[in-house]
């Protein structure tokens, strides 16, 4: 089934009786070519990519949940390229350059709107980090511009740009930079990969992993045991408590990310605005909502629900930029268990168990991700090699110390 303009016609002529189900609902088999453990957005990619670039079909994505409910429904939707470090550059620049052809590429309406985003600077010494910014964006081929005061006041009037202890100086405008519906994107994706061959099992949960001989061989699943010579695991915030099965202990922390939407507004922020001086950022949703979050809440939780003070601090920081927003009643608040690695930065990489692959630490930032860490973790599993773009994701480089920190807001690991 394609989705046409005709398509909308012709079932809206004839009583909608002709949609299908997005996916199939199959059972199980006893044994699969791969195994991808996680029907996020960054397990949901990379089957699709396996089927689609590498022409691998005998694979199953096995989701504990349904296919959407772990972070990749639960973020605020930024897509954004404008990262600072060679490696994490080239990759999200490319999975921009996949944005771009996404709703084409899955015939599948994930409503990417390049609305630009505006990274505010409030001191000299932020905008010296801003334009050094800018020019490695633009270095990378992407777009970056700088704003002066007058610049931002152009974009975002509402701002308090004399607030007494923050005051605006400028801002950071990377034009192609904004938002995408993330139900729909895991949507699009899952429809992609069924309709090559993948089987998507829900309400599957895995386990256990088995291992022979430092071979991966399966997966124990409430669904019985299942065969594969390959299996990922892409699991965001179980990351920690899936490689277990395996043995193994992974750099990454799970902390819980909390996001907030307030009620419809007439339409009123057309950009993503991002706060220099405290962790805020904000856009608003096709339904009128003003999507906003913060921080994580900076102690290792598996509770998708957060606590208070960040709460405050959030709505704080919300009203020292944009006075106004405390007119709008928050509707709903919501959390989401968040890959925290120690640099910041993600890892796509083999196991020291062969066949075993890992796709983790995403951190704040892993739904932009999603179509780059699909592409080059397929490429990984199907070639054994790390795509060019992803060959810093290293799971050995906190070892070796060949970190990335690129934010300098991965977890506090515990040492003991
Ligand atoms: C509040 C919030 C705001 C965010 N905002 C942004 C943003 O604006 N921009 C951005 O780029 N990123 C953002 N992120 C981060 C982004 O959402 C995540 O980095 C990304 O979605 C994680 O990858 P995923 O989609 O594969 O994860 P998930 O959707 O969590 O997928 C992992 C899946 O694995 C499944 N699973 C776990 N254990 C098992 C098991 N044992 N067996 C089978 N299945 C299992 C889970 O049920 C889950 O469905 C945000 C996250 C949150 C929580």
């Amino acid at each position: 089934m394609t989705f046409s303009a005709f398509r909308i016609l012709k079932e809206g002529l004839t009583g909608n009786t002709g949609w299908k189900p997005h996916w199939r609902d199959p059972a199980p088999k006893q044994d699969y070519d791969a195994i991808i453990i996680g029907g996020g957005g960054h397990g949901l990619s990379t089957a699709y990519y396996l089927a689609k670039n590498h022409g691998l079909t005998n694979i199953a994505v096995l989701e504990k949940g349904y296919i959407g409910s772990g972070n990749i429904g639960r973020n605020t939707t930024i897509v954004r390229a404008n990262y600072f470090l060679p490696g994490n550059s080239e990759f999200y620049s490319h999975s921009l350059k996949l944005w771009e052809g996404l709703e084409s590429e899955l015939n599948y309406n994930v409503m990417h709107s390049q609305r630009g985003l505006i990274n505010l600077f409030h001191s000299d010494g932020q905008r010296d980090a801003f334009v050094r910014r800018g020019n490695s964006m633009i270095n990378q081929g992407d777009d970056a511009i700088l704003l002066d005061r007058d610049g931002v006041r152009q974009h975002l009037p509402y701002l308090d740009f004399d607030n007494t202890r923050f005051p605006i100086f400028g801002g950071l405008l990377h034009p192609r930079g904004g938002t995408a519906r993330h139900d729909a994107v895991a949507w699009g994706y899952a429809r992609g990969a069924d309709q090559r061959g993948v089987d998507l099992i829900q309400n599957c949960e895995v386990t256990g992993i088995d291992i022979v001989d430092g071979k991966v061989t399966g997966v124990q699943t409430t669904r019985g045991a299942i065969k594969a010579k390959k299996v990922a695991i892409i699991v965001a915030g179980r990351s920690g408590q899936v490689a277990a099965m395996a043995g193994m202990r992974l750099p990454i922390e799970s902390h819980v990310l909390q996001a907030f939407v307030t009620e419809g507004l007439k339409p009123i922020i057309n950009h993503v605005v991002s706060f220099g001086m405290g962790h805020f950022y904000m856009s608003q949703s096709d339904k009128g909502g003003l999507v906003f979050g913060g921080d994580i809440d900076f102690y290792a939780s598996y509770a998708s629900r957060g606590n208070l003070p960040m709460v405050v601090h959030v709505m704080e920081a919300g009203m020292t930029l944009m006075p106004m927003i405390g007119r709008a009643k928050v509707l709903r608040s919501w959390g989401g268990i968040m890959d925290m690695s120690p640099d910041g930065s993600p890892v796509i990489d083999k196991t020291p168990v062969e066949g075993l692959f890992v796709d983790a630490g995403w951190n704040y930032g892993g739904f932009k991700a999603v179509p780059a860490s699909g592409w080059c973790m397929a490429h990984l599993m199907a070639t054994g090699e790390s795509h060019e773009v992803a060959k810093r994701f290293r799971l050995d480089r906190f070892r070796t110390g060949e970190v990335m920190d690129e934010e300098g807001t991965g977890s506090q690991h515990n040492l003991h």
